[in-house]
Protein backbone atom coordinates (compact mmCIF):
# COMPACT_ATOMS: atom_id res chain seq x y z
CA UNK A 1 0.00 0.00 0.00
CA UNK A 2 1.55 3.18 -1.00
CA UNK A 3 1.83 5.91 1.55
CA UNK A 4 0.40 9.49 1.44
CA UNK A 5 2.88 12.10 2.72
CA UNK A 6 3.33 15.73 2.40
CA UNK A 7 5.39 15.45 -0.97
CA UNK A 8 2.73 13.03 -3.12
CA UNK A 9 1.68 13.99 -5.84
CA UNK A 10 -1.53 13.74 -7.65
CA UNK A 11 -2.90 12.16 -11.13
CA UNK A 12 -6.62 10.93 -11.94
CA UNK A 13 -8.50 10.33 -14.37
CA UNK A 14 -11.47 13.16 -15.18
CA UNK A 15 -14.65 11.65 -16.94
CA UNK A 16 -18.28 10.95 -16.03
CA UNK A 17 -19.03 8.22 -14.76
CA UNK A 18 -15.10 7.18 -13.45
CA UNK A 19 -16.69 4.58 -10.60
CA UNK A 20 -15.84 1.90 -12.33
CA UNK A 21 -13.18 2.82 -14.38
CA UNK A 22 -9.96 0.09 -13.99
CA UNK A 23 -7.09 3.44 -14.17
CA UNK A 24 -7.02 4.07 -10.29
CA UNK A 25 -6.08 -0.08 -9.61
CA UNK A 26 -3.95 0.09 -12.57
CA UNK A 27 -1.73 3.32 -12.12
CA UNK A 28 -1.49 2.85 -8.17
CA UNK A 29 0.09 -0.71 -8.76
CA UNK A 30 2.57 1.04 -11.02
CA UNK A 31 3.56 3.77 -8.91
CA UNK A 32 4.00 1.49 -6.38
CA UNK A 33 6.34 -0.69 -8.42
CA UNK A 34 8.38 2.48 -9.66
CA UNK A 35 8.71 3.75 -6.30
CA UNK A 36 6.83 6.81 -7.53
CA UNK A 37 5.28 8.67 -4.15
CA UNK A 38 2.16 10.00 -6.70
CA UNK A 39 -1.36 9.04 -6.07
CA UNK A 40 -4.23 8.52 -8.39
CA UNK A 41 -7.20 9.43 -8.22
CA UNK A 42 -11.14 8.92 -9.56
CA UNK A 43 -12.19 12.66 -10.62
CA UNK A 44 -15.75 12.05 -11.79
CA UNK A 45 -17.30 15.47 -13.25
CA UNK A 46 -20.56 15.74 -14.47
CA UNK A 47 -21.09 18.62 -16.90
CA UNK A 48 -18.50 20.85 -19.02
CA UNK A 49 -18.59 23.68 -16.55
CA UNK A 50 -17.38 21.24 -13.96
CA UNK A 51 -14.63 19.99 -16.58
CA UNK A 52 -12.86 23.68 -16.67
CA UNK A 53 -13.32 24.13 -12.96
CA UNK A 54 -11.13 21.18 -12.12
CA UNK A 55 -8.92 21.62 -15.56
CA UNK A 56 -8.43 24.86 -13.49
CA UNK A 57 -8.03 23.97 -9.98
CA UNK A 58 -5.12 21.66 -11.60
CA UNK A 59 -2.88 23.95 -12.64
CA UNK A 60 -2.73 24.84 -9.08
CA UNK A 61 -2.12 22.12 -7.22
CA UNK A 62 0.53 19.51 -7.03
CA UNK A 63 -0.36 17.18 -10.39
CA UNK A 64 2.33 15.43 -12.55
CA UNK A 65 -0.55 14.72 -14.64
CA UNK A 66 -4.51 13.41 -15.72
CA UNK A 67 -6.31 11.18 -17.94
CA UNK A 68 -9.17 11.96 -19.64
CA UNK A 69 -11.87 9.79 -20.65
CA UNK A 70 -15.36 9.42 -22.02
CA UNK A 71 -17.16 12.15 -22.44
CA UNK A 72 -14.82 15.20 -22.04
CA UNK A 73 -11.61 13.81 -24.35
CA UNK A 74 -12.42 16.56 -27.27
CA UNK A 75 -13.21 19.22 -24.75
CA UNK A 76 -9.82 18.73 -23.47
CA UNK A 77 -8.37 19.81 -26.24
CA UNK A 78 -8.90 23.46 -26.04
CA UNK A 79 -8.33 23.58 -22.40
CA UNK A 80 -4.20 22.73 -23.04
CA UNK A 81 -1.52 25.10 -23.65
CA UNK A 82 -0.09 22.79 -25.81
CA UNK A 83 -1.01 19.50 -28.24
CA UNK A 84 0.90 16.48 -29.23
CA UNK A 85 0.70 15.76 -32.92
CA UNK A 86 -1.35 12.79 -32.45
CA UNK A 87 -3.57 14.56 -30.40
CA UNK A 88 -4.22 17.42 -32.53
CA UNK A 89 -4.61 15.24 -35.63
CA UNK A 90 -7.24 13.10 -33.50
CA UNK A 91 -8.75 15.76 -32.19
CA UNK A 92 -9.00 14.16 -28.61
CA UNK A 93 -6.70 14.09 -25.54
CA UNK A 94 -6.64 11.41 -23.11
CA UNK A 95 -3.24 12.19 -21.31
CA UNK A 96 -2.24 15.68 -20.03
CA UNK A 97 0.87 16.53 -18.52
CA UNK A 98 1.36 19.37 -16.15
CA UNK A 99 4.11 20.79 -16.66
CA UNK A 100 6.05 24.08 -15.38
CA UNK A 101 2.22 25.23 -14.68
CA UNK A 102 1.76 24.51 -18.47
CA UNK A 103 -1.06 21.69 -19.62
CA UNK A 104 0.60 19.41 -22.59
CA UNK A 105 -2.38 17.50 -24.14
CA UNK A 106 -1.72 13.75 -25.69
CA UNK A 107 -3.50 11.11 -27.12
CA UNK A 108 -1.78 7.40 -25.84
CA UNK A 109 -5.16 5.36 -26.97
CA UNK A 110 -3.75 4.90 -30.26
CA UNK A 111 -0.07 4.15 -29.41
CA UNK A 112 -2.11 1.55 -26.84
CA UNK A 113 -3.43 0.27 -29.54
CA UNK A 114 -0.12 -0.50 -31.61
CA UNK A 115 1.50 -1.69 -28.58
CA UNK A 116 -1.87 -4.10 -27.76
CA UNK A 117 -1.28 -5.10 -31.32
CA UNK A 118 2.01 -5.99 -31.11
CA UNK A 119 2.57 -7.65 -27.79
CA UNK A 120 -0.53 -9.61 -27.73
CA UNK A 121 -1.17 -10.33 -31.88
CA UNK A 122 2.47 -9.87 -33.04
CA UNK A 123 0.99 -7.88 -35.63
CA UNK A 124 2.35 -4.82 -37.01
CA UNK A 125 0.24 -2.44 -39.52
CA UNK A 126 3.18 -1.57 -41.66
CA UNK A 127 1.84 -2.21 -45.67
CA UNK A 128 -1.54 -3.97 -44.22
CA UNK A 129 -5.13 -3.56 -44.70
CA UNK A 130 -6.93 -2.31 -41.52
CA UNK A 131 -11.31 -2.60 -41.45
CA UNK A 132 -12.06 -0.15 -39.19
CA UNK A 133 -15.76 -0.72 -37.23
CA UNK A 134 -16.94 2.95 -35.80
CA UNK A 135 -16.11 6.44 -36.25
CA UNK A 136 -16.13 7.85 -32.91
CA UNK A 137 -13.14 9.01 -30.95
CA UNK A 138 -11.83 5.87 -30.33
CA UNK A 139 -11.76 5.22 -33.87
CA UNK A 140 -10.48 8.23 -34.84
CA UNK A 141 -7.36 7.40 -32.03
CA UNK A 142 -6.70 4.33 -34.40
CA UNK A 143 -7.38 5.79 -37.10
CA UNK A 144 -3.82 7.95 -36.55
CA UNK A 145 -1.87 5.49 -35.12
CA UNK A 146 -2.20 3.63 -38.12
CA UNK A 147 -1.35 5.93 -40.67
CA UNK A 148 1.61 6.61 -38.40
CA UNK A 149 1.97 3.13 -38.10
CA UNK A 150 2.05 3.21 -42.34
CA UNK A 151 -0.60 0.62 -43.11
CA UNK A 152 -1.76 0.39 -46.60
CA UNK A 153 -5.36 1.33 -46.08
CA UNK A 154 -7.86 2.11 -43.63
CA UNK A 155 -11.88 1.40 -44.54
CA UNK A 156 -14.21 2.82 -41.64
CA UNK A 157 -16.86 0.95 -41.67
CA UNK A 158 -19.82 3.09 -40.01
CA UNK A 159 -23.64 3.29 -39.73
CA UNK A 160 -23.10 7.14 -40.22
CA UNK A 161 -20.97 7.34 -43.15
CA UNK A 162 -20.82 11.23 -43.54
CA UNK A 163 -19.52 10.95 -39.75
CA UNK A 164 -16.69 8.52 -40.92
CA UNK A 165 -16.33 10.97 -44.42
CA UNK A 166 -15.49 13.98 -41.90
CA UNK A 167 -12.99 11.78 -39.83
CA UNK A 168 -11.04 11.04 -43.22
CA UNK A 169 -11.37 14.87 -44.22
CA UNK A 170 -10.46 16.18 -40.86
CA UNK A 171 -7.17 13.47 -40.81
CA UNK A 172 -6.12 14.18 -44.80
CA UNK A 173 -3.44 16.44 -44.42
CA UNK A 174 -2.02 13.52 -42.91
CA UNK A 175 -2.58 11.04 -44.51
CA UNK A 176 0.76 10.43 -46.02
CA UNK A 177 0.90 6.94 -47.99
CA UNK A 178 -1.92 5.33 -45.96
CA UNK A 179 -5.40 4.97 -48.27
CA UNK A 180 -8.50 5.74 -46.22
CA UNK A 181 -12.20 5.11 -47.17
CA UNK A 182 -15.60 5.43 -45.78
CA UNK A 183 -18.62 2.85 -46.19
CA UNK A 184 -21.60 1.73 -44.54
CA UNK A 185 -22.00 -1.77 -43.35
CA UNK A 186 -23.52 -2.95 -46.54
CA UNK A 187 -20.84 -2.68 -48.79
CA UNK A 188 -18.03 -4.34 -45.98
CA UNK A 189 -18.38 -7.70 -46.56
CA UNK A 190 -15.04 -8.01 -49.09
CA UNK A 191 -13.17 -5.53 -47.19
CA UNK A 192 -13.44 -7.38 -43.91
CA UNK A 193 -13.19 -10.78 -45.88
CA UNK A 194 -9.78 -9.79 -47.13
CA UNK A 195 -8.88 -7.39 -44.22
CA UNK A 196 -5.56 -7.99 -42.46
CA UNK A 197 -6.52 -6.75 -39.57
CA UNK A 198 -10.59 -5.82 -38.35
CA UNK A 199 -10.78 -3.29 -35.16
CA UNK A 200 -14.24 -3.00 -33.45
CA UNK A 201 -14.51 0.77 -32.04
CA UNK A 202 -17.83 0.55 -31.61
CA UNK A 203 -19.14 -0.11 -28.22
CA UNK A 204 -21.52 -3.26 -29.34
CA UNK A 205 -20.10 -6.26 -27.08
CA UNK A 206 -20.09 -3.97 -23.61
CA UNK A 207 -23.55 -5.01 -22.83
CA UNK A 208 -24.32 -8.96 -21.88
CA UNK A 209 -25.73 -10.48 -25.26
CA UNK A 210 -24.41 -7.87 -27.65
CA UNK A 211 -24.64 -8.90 -31.34
CA UNK A 212 -20.92 -8.94 -33.12
CA UNK A 213 -20.48 -5.23 -34.98
CA UNK A 214 -20.64 -7.63 -38.58
CA UNK A 215 -21.34 -11.29 -39.34
CA UNK A 216 -18.72 -14.03 -38.20
CA UNK A 217 -19.24 -15.55 -41.68
CA UNK A 218 -17.54 -12.73 -43.12
CA UNK A 219 -14.17 -13.21 -40.83
CA UNK A 220 -11.33 -14.99 -42.53
CA UNK A 221 -8.93 -17.36 -40.54
CA UNK A 222 -5.98 -15.44 -41.48
CA UNK A 223 -7.22 -11.89 -40.61
CA UNK A 224 -6.43 -10.83 -36.87
CA UNK A 225 -9.52 -9.67 -34.90
CA UNK A 226 -9.03 -6.39 -32.52
CA UNK A 227 -12.15 -5.37 -30.37
CA UNK A 228 -11.56 -2.22 -27.93
CA UNK A 229 -14.50 -3.60 -25.51
CA UNK A 230 -12.66 -4.83 -22.48
CA UNK A 231 -13.77 -5.64 -18.71
CA UNK A 232 -16.49 -8.42 -19.88
CA UNK A 233 -17.22 -11.61 -17.71
CA UNK A 234 -17.66 -13.74 -21.37
CA UNK A 235 -15.81 -12.83 -24.61
CA UNK A 236 -17.75 -10.34 -27.06
CA UNK A 237 -19.49 -12.04 -29.78
CA UNK A 238 -17.32 -10.89 -32.12
CA UNK A 239 -13.95 -12.54 -30.26
CA UNK A 240 -15.71 -15.37 -29.38
CA UNK A 241 -16.90 -16.25 -33.21
CA UNK A 242 -13.42 -15.05 -34.53
CA UNK A 243 -11.79 -17.51 -32.26
CA UNK A 244 -14.16 -20.20 -33.46
CA UNK A 245 -13.23 -19.79 -37.43
CA UNK A 246 -9.97 -20.09 -36.29
CA UNK A 247 -8.98 -16.29 -36.64
CA UNK A 248 -6.32 -14.64 -33.70
CA UNK A 249 -8.57 -12.43 -31.59
CA UNK A 250 -7.74 -9.96 -28.86
CA UNK A 251 -9.78 -7.67 -26.35
CA UNK A 252 -9.39 -4.25 -25.72
CA UNK A 253 -7.85 -5.02 -22.03
CA UNK A 254 -3.90 -4.50 -23.39
CA UNK A 255 -4.89 -1.36 -25.17
CA UNK A 256 -6.17 -0.53 -21.76
CA UNK A 257 -2.83 -1.17 -20.29
CA UNK A 258 -0.62 0.53 -22.94
CA UNK A 259 -2.68 3.35 -22.97
CA UNK A 260 -1.82 4.19 -19.13
CA UNK A 261 1.73 2.82 -19.46
CA UNK A 262 2.54 5.68 -22.14
CA UNK A 263 0.84 8.00 -19.49
CA UNK A 264 3.40 7.35 -17.04
CA UNK A 265 5.95 6.93 -19.42
CA UNK A 266 5.38 10.72 -20.25
CA UNK A 267 4.79 12.05 -16.58
CA UNK A 268 7.76 10.07 -15.79
CA UNK A 269 9.93 11.32 -18.57
CA UNK A 270 13.56 11.49 -16.49
CA UNK A 271 12.36 8.26 -14.75
CA UNK A 272 14.85 5.09 -15.27
CA UNK A 273 12.25 2.45 -16.20
CA UNK A 274 9.39 2.06 -18.06
CA UNK A 275 5.64 1.92 -16.87
CA UNK A 276 5.40 -1.62 -15.75
CA UNK A 277 2.90 -3.22 -18.44
CA UNK A 278 2.93 -6.42 -16.65
CA UNK A 279 2.37 -5.11 -13.10
CA UNK A 280 -0.54 -3.11 -14.29
CA UNK A 281 -1.99 -5.90 -16.64
CA UNK A 282 -2.21 -7.99 -13.41
CA UNK A 283 -3.81 -5.41 -11.08
CA UNK A 284 -6.68 -4.62 -13.74
CA UNK A 285 -7.36 -8.78 -14.07
CA UNK A 286 -7.49 -8.83 -10.39
CA UNK A 287 -9.73 -6.08 -10.00
CA UNK A 288 -11.75 -7.63 -12.81
CA UNK A 289 -12.05 -10.51 -10.95
CA UNK A 290 -12.65 -9.23 -8.09
CA UNK A 291 -15.68 -7.30 -9.22
CA UNK A 292 -17.21 -10.67 -11.08
CA UNK A 293 -16.91 -12.26 -6.96
CA UNK A 294 -18.72 -9.34 -5.60
CA UNK A 295 -21.55 -9.39 -8.54
CA UNK A 296 -21.93 -13.57 -7.52
CA UNK A 297 -21.82 -12.63 -4.03
CA UNK A 298 -24.62 -10.25 -4.42
CA UNK A 299 -26.58 -12.29 -6.63
P1 LIG B 1 -18.14 7.00 -29.56
O1 LIG B 1 -17.30 8.22 -29.80
O2 LIG B 1 -19.48 7.14 -28.94
O3 LIG B 1 -18.31 6.27 -31.01
C1 LIG B 1 -19.06 5.12 -31.13
C2 LIG B 1 -19.08 4.64 -32.59
O4 LIG B 1 -19.70 3.36 -32.60
C3 LIG B 1 -19.87 5.52 -33.54
O5 LIG B 1 -19.20 5.55 -34.78
C4 LIG B 1 -21.21 4.80 -33.67
O6 LIG B 1 -21.78 4.85 -34.96
C5 LIG B 1 -20.82 3.36 -33.47
N1 LIG B 1 -21.91 2.60 -32.88
C6 LIG B 1 -22.53 2.83 -31.70
N2 LIG B 1 -23.47 1.90 -31.47
C7 LIG B 1 -23.45 1.08 -32.55
C8 LIG B 1 -24.21 -0.07 -32.93
N3 LIG B 1 -25.19 -0.54 -32.14
N4 LIG B 1 -23.95 -0.67 -34.12
C9 LIG B 1 -22.97 -0.19 -34.93
N5 LIG B 1 -22.21 0.91 -34.62
C10 LIG B 1 -22.46 1.52 -33.45
O7 LIG B 1 -17.38 5.94 -28.67
P2 LIG B 1 -15.78 5.76 -28.54
O8 LIG B 1 -15.25 6.65 -27.48
O9 LIG B 1 -15.20 5.84 -29.89
O10 LIG B 1 -15.67 4.26 -27.95
C11 LIG B 1 -16.00 3.14 -28.73
C12 LIG B 1 -15.66 1.86 -27.97
O11 LIG B 1 -14.25 1.75 -27.79
C13 LIG B 1 -16.27 1.80 -26.57
O12 LIG B 1 -16.69 0.47 -26.32
C14 LIG B 1 -15.11 2.13 -25.66
O13 LIG B 1 -15.23 1.56 -24.37
C15 LIG B 1 -13.97 1.48 -26.43
N6 LIG B 1 -12.66 2.06 -26.10
C16 LIG B 1 -11.73 1.21 -25.57
C17 LIG B 1 -10.47 1.70 -25.25
C18 LIG B 1 -9.45 0.75 -24.69
O14 LIG B 1 -8.45 1.22 -24.12
N7 LIG B 1 -9.62 -0.56 -24.85
C19 LIG B 1 -10.15 3.05 -25.46
C20 LIG B 1 -11.13 3.89 -26.01
C21 LIG B 1 -12.39 3.38 -26.32
P3 LIG B 1 -22.66 6.09 -35.52
O15 LIG B 1 -21.68 7.16 -35.84
O16 LIG B 1 -23.30 5.52 -36.75
O17 LIG B 1 -23.62 6.44 -34.43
Amino acid sequence: MQRISGSTRLAGVIGWPVDHSLSPTMHNAAYEELGLNWAYVPLGVPDELGLRRVVAAIRTLPFVGFNVTMPYKNHVVELCDEVAMAASMAGAVNTVHCLDGRLIGYNTDGRGLLEALSADASFDPAEKNVVLLGAGGAAGSALVAFILGRAASVTIVNRNIAKAEDLILRIEPHLKSTRASAIGYDAAEGYVASADLVVNATPLGMNPGDPSPVPIEWIDPRTVVFDMVYGQEEPTALIAGALRVGAKAVDGLGMLVNQGATAIDIWNENGPSRAPRDVMRAAAEAELVARTSRRSAVG
